[in-house]
């Protein structure tokens, strides 16, 4: 996206991407009201909204088997009242296909940064592998978007203050079938919690575990993990035969980081390489966004003129701090007051059934309330425009 704002603005931009496409793995789905504000700015909405995805006005949540509303977007100051569920690889090579038509813009896929190029202490480009062949690319300024294993960060020896997460997530496909309830939702029961995103044909579901977990449910096998859900959701019996080999569940480890500096001269990381965000409330990809709205809002004028200065990437980190540092601990505190705390409950019927968190049952009872988690999911901390 910042390569995409940046060529807009007329500056020479390079993207170095190192898979022949974009990530297809199971990360993120959900675009946000306040990226979509984004799209609208751009003049893009209506053919955004052509492609394939599913729209949510509302999320609900099954605790301990009562259905619990949990945010409620259709009152958002936005363009858009609700959350596209998309796959965050259709996304991006949207954005590419509309940056690809700018004459100074080059995407090179299958390219992969392999290390900092330095004049003293002044990064001045990087080192690339493309299918066994080296290259050198140089560039005024490097921005590592590269995620939360980044190289650039790494190479730039910039400092990350680690705030851990108790959780790990195994993601898999099941079939859907034409009967299936439509709705994405989360459900939580006793040492459970399993969100299921509709996907359209499949439903892409997330299983949360305890952090280093992953080996304990694989020791168990599949018929233990099958028998666990379908216990406790026995509406997905049928669509749990199509999970045929544990080699089908994916584990993500789940981090929550950020730098302290965000940049070093001729250098400046976004995104996940500056803050790697645990998946809790689906804001990932927003907050990348938002961070490269501002960015290239800052840069584009210096970059364009040539004489981009520290003060620049300093102003950039400066502006997105505050909603990482926010986002962060609302993530840190669900993490630990919430799901660590299901994961821990016993699952024993017999013993006796948790109660619902009070401030759900508020939501429950008030529905307005529904809107406060809505704003902070849909919108996020210090939403960025355009112009
Ligand atoms: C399990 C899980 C589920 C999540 N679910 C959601 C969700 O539903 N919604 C949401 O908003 N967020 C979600 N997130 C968070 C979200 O995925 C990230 O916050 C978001 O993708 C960050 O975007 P990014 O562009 O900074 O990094 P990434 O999306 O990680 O992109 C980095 C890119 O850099 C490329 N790259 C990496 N290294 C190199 C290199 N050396 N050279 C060249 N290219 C390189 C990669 O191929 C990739 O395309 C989830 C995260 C996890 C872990």
């Amino acid at each position: 996206m910042l390569g995409f704002l940046l060529a807009r603005a007329g500056v020479r931009v390079t993207v170095l991407e190192k898979h022949a496409d974009f990530l297809r793995d199971f990360r993120g789905d959900t675009i946000h009201p306040s990226t979509l504000d984004v799209v609208a700015e751009l003049g893009l909405l209506e053919e955004f909204l052509q492609l394939p995805h599913q729209q949510v006005k509302q999320l609900v949540g099954e605790v301990y088997g009562e259905r619990i509303p949990l945010a409620d977007f259709t009152h958002l100051p936005t363009r858009c009242r609700f959350l596209v569920m998309m796959p965050q690889w259709d996304f991006l090579d949207f954005i590419a296909r509309q940056a690809m038509q700018l004459p100074n813009f080059t995407l090179l896929q299958q390219h992969e940064v392999t290390a900092l190029r330095r004049r003293g202490t002044q990064v001045i480009g990087v080192a690339a592998g493309s299918r066994g062949h080296q290259l050198d690319i140089d560039a005024d300024l490097v921005i590592g978007a590269d995620g939360r294993h980044s190289i650039v960060r790494r190479d730039a020896g910039l400092p990350v203050e680690d705030f851990g997460a108790p959780i790990d997530v195994l993601w898999f496909r099941l079939a859907k079938d034409a009967n299936d309830r439509d709705q994405t939702a989360g459900y939580i029961w006793p040492g459970l919690f399993f969100v299921m995103i509709d996907r359209g044909d499949y439903w892409q579901c997330a299983y949360v575990i305890p952090k280093g977990g992953g080996d304990a449910v694989r020791a168990a096998g599949l018929p233990a993990l099958r028998a666990r859900l379908a216990h406790r959701l026995p509406f997905l019996r049928d669509n749990l035969e199509s999970l045929t080999d544990l080699d089908q569940l994916k584990l993500l480890e789940v981090q929550v980081n950020r730098l302290t500096r965000w940049h070093a001269p001729g250098v400046l990381c976004i995104g996940d390489a500056a803050h790697a965000m645990s998946p809790v409330g689906g804001v990932g990809i927003n907050l990348a966004i938002q961070d490269a709205v501002a960015a290239a809002r800052i840069l584009a004028a210096p970059l364009y003129a040539r004489c981009l200065s520290t003060a620049d990437l300093q102003a950039v980190q400066q502006r997105r701090m505050f909603p990482t540092r926010l986002t962060q601990r609302m993530q840190v505190v669900v993490q630990q007051q919430v799901i660590s705390r299901v994961l821990r409950a016993a699952g024993d019927e017999a013993e006796s059934m948790p109660r619902v968190p009070r401030i759900l049952r508020l939501i429950q009872r008030f529905p307005l309330l529904g809107r406060i988690p809505a704003r902070l999911i849909g919108v996020g901390v210090r939403p960025e425009h355009i112009a």
